[in-house]
């Protein structure tokens, strides 16, 4: 079977074309139409056509968006392309596809490439991270994503900071009306605020995290208080969940650092003598929300 994924995101949106054992048989990118709901679905359906007129066969399709289709009413909501939101966007992409579409969110579509071919792969419960100008997380068992009766699975970027000192409370103001989200101090921009906060230096994380390397005093106090965040945050899932493995995605998890530094921290906040749960780099990249959103086609996966 052949699975197309699509990304759809505000400004560009992503096709591509995987075979059986996840090769890449084609990949396509295009400007997002804005503030046209009708243009998206028209340049969704021109993208499908086109790419199963190149591939001379029909394909199963699986849609990664921000946002999620409520259970209550079946429309969209929480995107960030907000012409999509309260549309009927699945039920209108089988209508005029005639055929089953799966869609996902963003953290749930880098989850199931990561689990089912990525570094994840081989792991029975992968929790995937996306640590970028949000923080999502996303579920995947055995291959399949766990979204719940409430599409929220994963969504713990807006918890608390657990075990938050008295500096950290309450917590920056978040965007989703509480404070002190996780989110507010793992996202990219949560990171510079954290920083200037202490410095009175706007940086961007590369930056911060050029300078720590260079030995930078300020800077790597920054970094340091950054990776026991996260040690923190991920041990707080680690209770709930136990994963196999966690995966993560996004800008921030571009540091090699993490990988060695945060298992060695959140030790001391689980609830367990020894802690086999791996924490591993992605291994797609960028390319993982398309790609995931192609393994959201129905069968066997490689
Ligand atoms: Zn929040």
């Amino acid at each position: 079977m052949i699975r197309i994924g699509i990304d759809l995101g505000g400004t560009k949106t992503e096709i591509i074309a995987l075979d059986e054992a996840g090769s890449e048989l084609l990949r396509h990118r295009v400007a997002s139409p804005r503030h046209d709901y009708q243009a998206t679905l028209s340049m969704i359906v021109r993208l499908v056509e086109e790419t199963e007129g190149q591939l001379g066969r029909r394909a199963a399709v699986g849609i990664g968006t921000p946002g999620a289709i409520s259970p209550g009413t079946g429309l969209l909501r929480n995107s960030n392309s907000t012409w999509l939101n309260g549309r009927p966007l699945l039920h209108d992409l089988i209508e005029c596809l005639q055929r089953d579409v799966r869609i996902e969110n963003d953290a749930n579509c880098f989850t199931l490439s990561e689990a089912v071919d990525g570094a994840g792969a081989g792991h029975r419960v992968v929790f995937g991270v996306i640590l970028g100008t949000g923080v999502g997380g996303g579920i995947v068992v055995d291959g399949r994503v766990i979204s719940g009766p409430n599409r929220i699975a994963g969504e713990w970027g807006h918890n608390p900071l657990p075990w938050a000192d008295d500096s950290e409370r309450p917590g920056p103001a978040c965007y989703c009306g509480k404070s002190g989200c996780i989110e507010t101090f793992l996202s990219g921009p949560g990171f510079t605020r954290d920083h200037a906060a202490a410095t009175g230096t706007m940086l961007e994380g590369a930056e911060i995290i050029d300078a720590a390397r260079q030995g930078e005093l300020c800077s790597a106090a920054s970094v340091e208080r950054y990776e026991q965040r996260l040690a923190r945050a991920l041990a707080h899932v680690i209770n709930v969940l136990d994963p196999d493995a966690i995966v993560l995605g996004g800008g921030m998890s571009n540091v090699p650092r993490w990988y060695e530094t945060v298992p060695h921290l959140w030790q001391e906040w689980i609830f367990s003598d020894r802690v086999d749960t791996l924490l591993l780099h992605n291994r797609h990249g960028d390319s993982s929300g398309v790609r995931g959103a192609a393994w959201l086609g129905s069968g066997p996966r490689p």
